[in-house]
């Protein structure tokens, strides 16, 4: 797809991997709406990028239904949907104080696999309904999940649940919009250098950079773009998740 002026919505785009995509949309032409909590982060956000701001909670369907049809309202339906939205608590099954808190599990669920789901039913609909370009591409859908979805980590039981869930919806999405020419990729990301991971110790970051076998440091939301761009581009690649980690292979802990 020639992303020139076409409308792309994101979600998590206030932050990180979906606000570095954003940037990148923009600069290749695109009119971009973000999709994040409400707040300053994200009118800020909205407002360094000359984006729309559409506020929603992924996990809730009708802020959802209102904010993607905001942004449809704006650009016109999106032919480009990026979900980046996700939270990576971690916490052990059964931690010093007993077993995990049930709701603590279902809210990684609801954020990053319901969440994701509920962005692409909504943007797909729109998708479903324009006219084809060229080769009868109608859109494309791009969502995130992690290397944690092949090799979580102690701890990781909700987070690698729900990016394995990201991961696995990706073919059967794929098969069901393939009639109507809209793509569907999942891009599985190793270990970036984004505000998620700034809360750790910078102690950590940095062995968890030097554990990435080449390039050894950090990936960067240019990194996370430049494939996001690619995958836009490139219309046979559909289906699939792409490992973007510098070959790591997460240890148990
Ligand atoms: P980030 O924290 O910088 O950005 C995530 C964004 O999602 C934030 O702006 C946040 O406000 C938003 N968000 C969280 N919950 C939301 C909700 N319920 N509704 C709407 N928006 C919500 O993190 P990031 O590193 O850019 O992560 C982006 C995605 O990449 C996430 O899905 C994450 O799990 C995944 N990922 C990140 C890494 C990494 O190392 N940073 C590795 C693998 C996968």
């Amino acid at each position: 797809m020639d992303i020139a002026g076409q409308a792309a919505v994101i979600t998590g785009g206030a932050s990180g991997l979906g606000y570095g995509s954003a940037k990148a949309l923009i600069a290749a032409g695109a009119k971009v709406a973000l999709i994040d909590l409400p707040g300053a982060k994200l009118d800020d956000a909205a407002a360094s990028l000359g984006a729309l701001a559409c506020p929603a909670d992924v996990s809730d369907a009708a802020a959802v239904e209102s904010a993607i049809a905001k942004a449809a309202a704006a650009h016109g339906p999106a032919r480009i949907l990026v979900g980046c939205a996700g939270i990576a608590p971690a916490a052990r099954a059964v931690g010093r104080d007993g077993p995990m808190a049930l709701d603590a599990f279902s809210k990684v669920i609801s954020v990053n696999l319901i969440g994701t789901f509920n962005a692409v039913r909504v943007a797909a609909a729109g998708m479903l309904a324009l006219e084809p370009l060229a080769e009868g591409e109608r859109g494309v859908i791009i969502t995130t999940a992690s290397v944690a979805a092949f090799e979580g980590q102690i701890g990781q039981a909700a987070y690698a649940a729900s990016k394995g869930g990201v991961a696995a919806m990706t073919l059967p999405l794929a098969r069901e919009f393939a009639p109507k020419g809209v793509r569907v990729m999942t891009i599985a990301p190793g270990i970036f250098g984004t505000p998620m991971l700034a809360a750790m110790p910078p102690a950590v970051q940095e062995s968890l950079a030097a554990s990435v076998p080449f390039p050894s440091r950090l990936g960067t939301a240019e990194d996370y773009a430049e494939l996001v761009l690619t995958i836009c581009r490139q219309t046979m690649l559909n289906g699939s998740t792409i490992r973007l980690d510098g070959a790591i292979r997460m240890n148990a802990k």
